[in-house]
């Protein structure tokens, strides 16, 4: 019997509202992050998981609100859902330096799942703030955030072939199905929790 439905998720889509992530002309990347966590929510509801998002809609959450949401929610996952930008391609996972062996092994299921579904570039998992800065890292941190912490960044704003992926539908649905499928593998491999 699965364990899915005891754990708690929170999906996090980056950016929002007056803060639009990368730009690449009409193509705003809180509003591909938005989809895909949308996707990501429907995926692991239809496994019966207990879901939450920071935001449904085009408006911008402080990054404490979004620590507070998970935190209130009692969630035991927290996923924060982004596209990269500044040269390169791919996918890349990220968690803190900090982070738990179970948080390790939680970022390296989502990434190797989006790696295996997609079959793009894999920039592997990363550890922040040591190999990156940006403000995005205070949600992952575990001296704030409860729950377990990722930040999968989705192909690359700024990379004329990443952003053709993005704008298919169609990818982005796969993306967000390949996040929940990774986030439900990892927790198949947890002691049972009730
Ligand atoms: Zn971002």
């Amino acid at each position: 019997m699965s364990q899915v439905e005891y754990y708690k998720i929170y999906i996090d889509p980056g950016h929002g509202g007056s803060d639009p992530g990368a730009v690449n002309g009409q193509y705003f990347e809180k509003d591909f992050a938005l989809d895909i966590a949308k996707h990501v929510r429907d995926k692991l509801s239809s496994y019966g998981a207990q879901t939450r998002m920071s935001r449904e809609t085009d408006i911008y959450p402080t990054l404490q609100a979004r620590v507070d949401g998970s935190n209130s929610f009692g969630a035991d996952i927290f996923v924060s859902i982004h596209c990269n930008a500044g040269g390169g391609t791919g996918i890349e996972t990220w968690e803190h330096d900090d982070s738990s062996s179970f948080n390790n092994q939680l970022a390296q299921s989502v990434q190797n799942r989006l790696i295996s579904e997609l079959k793009v570039s894999n920039r592997g998992v990363r550890s922040a703030p040591s190999q990156r800065g940006g403000k995005n890292i205070f949600v992952i941190d575990p001296s704030e955030i409860n729950a377990w912490a990722i930040l999968p960044e989705i192909m690359f704003m700024d990379t004329s072939s990443d952003l053709e992926k993005l704008k298919s539908s169609t990818f982005r649905r796969d993306a967000g199905h390949a996040i929940a499928d990774g986030i439900v593998n990892f927790i198949y491999t947890l002691p049972p929790k009730v």
